[in-house]
């Protein structure tokens, strides 16, 4: 079953198409890794999903038949489709365990927001850091706090836009771990990543965009063999 359907997408930035009749689907438990050259349409695909950018044409599908093309982006969140933007943008002069708290979303009960805070904290490996200032954390604390902020709106479809840029390696091992451990088959997970060595380790399948199309579609392996794939982005 899939989790989010892009059917025949096509977006327009004046003259320019920045997304021209894109179709993909992601699997209800499924990573999908999104790359490409820059200006491929990554990010426009990631602000048409999240309502942000309107599409000229085509349609955005939540669990096959749940129409989100013409949402607002405040009910596209609350139907459960929710992104990590590429800047951390946490509350710093909110604690941890605050910050979790407000990804909880306003709607979510005292006692259920209770158990999903400290459920949060334990997925992210924040547990030590609950009561630190968000201003305070690490770079890469800051990036497991955001995706824990996400994670604690119990989402359909997240959506990552870079999530290890700037991060050490140690880091980037961690942040592998946590997105592993996203992974549930009620969920789908949507990443966006220069990094191909975690892409490799994370993604089930990936989509090769360039210039708004889909350039290859399948397993990471497959993508580095493409003598087009390896012309326009890989072999750069
Ligand atoms: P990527 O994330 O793959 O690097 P983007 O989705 O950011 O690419 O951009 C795709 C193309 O659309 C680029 O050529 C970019 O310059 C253009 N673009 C993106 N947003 C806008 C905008 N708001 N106005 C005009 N052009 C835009
Ligand atoms: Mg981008």
């Amino acid at each position: 079953m899939s989790a989010l359907v892009i059917d025949s997408l096509t977006v327009v930035f004046g003259a320019f198409q920045a997304l021209d009749s894109l179709s993909l689907a992601v699997d209800s438990g499924e990573v999908r890794a999104v790359i490409g050259p820059n200006g491929a349409g990554k990010t426009t695909l990631l602000d048409a999903i999240t309502g942000i950018t309107r599409p000229k044409s085509g349609r955005i599908l939540l669990g096959d038949t749940q129409d989100l093309t013409t949402l607002s982006e405040a009910r596209i969140a609350r139907a459960g489709v929710r992104r990590k933007f590429q800047k951390p943008s946490v509350f710093p002069a909110l604690t941890v365990r605050e910050n979790l708290s407000l990804g909880c979303g306003p709607e979510c009960p005292a006692r259920e927001r209770a158990a999903r805070v400290a459920a949060t904290l334990t997925e992210t490996g924040l547990e030590a850091r609950a009561d630190a200032l968000a201003g305070s954390l690490a770079h890469g604390e800051k990036q497991w706090l955001e995706i824990g902020m996400v994670l604690a709106s119990e989402p359909r479809v997240i959506l990552l836009d870079e999530p290890v840029a700037g991060l050490s390696d140690a880091e980037t091992e961690r942040t592998i771990e946590l997105i592993g451990a996203l992974r549930r088959p009620d969920r789908a997970i949507l990443v966006i990543e220069h990094d191909m060595a975690f892409v490799e380790a994370v993604a089930d399948r990936v989509t090769v965009l360039h210039e708004g199309r889909t350039l290859f579609e399948g397993g990471m392996a497959g993508a580095r063999a493409d003598a087009r794939v390896i012309e326009v982005f890989l072999g750069r």
